[in-house]
């Protein structure tokens, strides 16, 4: 029997991982090696490490927290979750059953490409989901935002940090004149068609076409498309969820503890702030609270 079962080992799961392994707690981590930021070639804003390739970092988490005699790494995808606490039981894709005393769900999010052409090779290089982690790279140039919910209308306002140059593109949607005659007083220009195509070379945007032939000339184009947990554990444990402006996450308390006892959950899954340093922090907690609780 394990003391925990961490389903997800990328920047949250191994977070945990380290803590729970100092603890001299006995512990799996379940991973199938997809962290969400695997498509950008640098990750940034990251104390101590800004500008590591994703990869890197986590191959140096694994080897450090692997080194802990009570920690198991295991490459594999929990596919089944059942029990209760002290005898939860997690089952993998190849078949094999892993108990434990708590889990921690930590296996983050897919974020969901718009089938416009561009858009998924350009994803994580020059088509950015947050100018706090790759902005800085592309200050003082042309910048689009496609809208997505209201809350792209934020977006320009942020985003005068780096540059002065802002498209909005309302793909399609429509935004009311208020808003409309706020961001053109900001300087923003508003394109309103949909979009059709992201040109690009390797990833590096070079303009979008709008339907009707349009094409406008940028470098970088922020896009939120819609995402979705990576796995389907909290459905089957019918856990709390909350919707967030792209898609929906895991209801927890102030110690990641999710509405099911026994049941944590960390990292991207369960905050709409997507950073790695989030992620960290969430993971921390976790296993804090799961350490907590067993031992009462
Ligand atoms: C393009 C892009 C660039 C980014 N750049 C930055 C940046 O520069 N700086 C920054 O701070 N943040 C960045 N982020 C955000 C960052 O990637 C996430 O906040 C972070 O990866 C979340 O960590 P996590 O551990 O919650 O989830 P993830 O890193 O997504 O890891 C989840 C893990 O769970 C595994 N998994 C999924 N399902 C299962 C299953 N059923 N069984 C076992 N394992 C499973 C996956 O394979 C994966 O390894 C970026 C995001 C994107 C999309």
């Amino acid at each position: 029997m394990q003391d925990v079962i961490i389903v997800g080992g990328s920047f949250a799961g191994l977070t945990a991982a380290m803590q729970l392994g100092r603890a001299r707690r006995k512990v799996t981590v379940l991973d199938t090696g997809l962290n969400r930021n695997r498509y950008a070639e640098h990750a940034h804003n990251i104390f101590g490490h800004d500008g590591t390739p994703p990869g890197d970092l986590l191959a140096v988490a694994r080897q450090q927290v692997g080194q802990y005699p009570t920690v198991d790494l295991v490459q594999g995808k929990a596919t089944t979750i059942a029990g209760e606490p002290d005898s939860f039981v997690v089952t993998t894709e190849d078949g094999r059953t892993i108990d434990g005393r708590r889990v921690i769900l930590s296996y983050g999010i897919v974020d969901e490409f718009p089938a416009i052409p561009g858009f998924a090779e350009s994803w994580g290089k020059t088509v950015i989901h947050c100018p706090f982690c790759h902005g800085y790279e592309v200050a003082g140039t042309r910048w689009g935002l496609v809208y997505s919910s209201p809350m792209s209308l934020h977006g320009p306002v942020l985003y005068a940090n780096w540059t002065d140059d802002i498209t909005l593109f309302l793909d399609g949607n429509d935004i009311i004149d208020e808003e409309r005659a706020k961001l053109v007083k900001r300087g923003v220009r508003i394109v309103d068609g949909k979009l059709a195509a992201i040109h690009h070379e390797g990833g590096r945007v070079s303009g979008v076409s709008i339907e009707g032939g349009e094409r406008i000339a940028l470098e970088a184009l922020y896009a939120h498309p819609r995402n979705r947990p990576s796995a389907d554990l909290h459905a089957q444990l019918g856990l709390d969820m909350k919707d967030t402006p792209t898609g929906t996450m895991v209801a927890v308390d102030a110690m990641q503890l999710t509405s099911r006892p026994g049941i944590y959950a960390a990292g991207d899954l369960t905050t709409g702030m997507h950073s790695v340093t989030f992620a960290t922090n969430t993971g921390s907690l976790a296993a804090m609270g799961a350490l907590q609780s067993m031992m009462v």
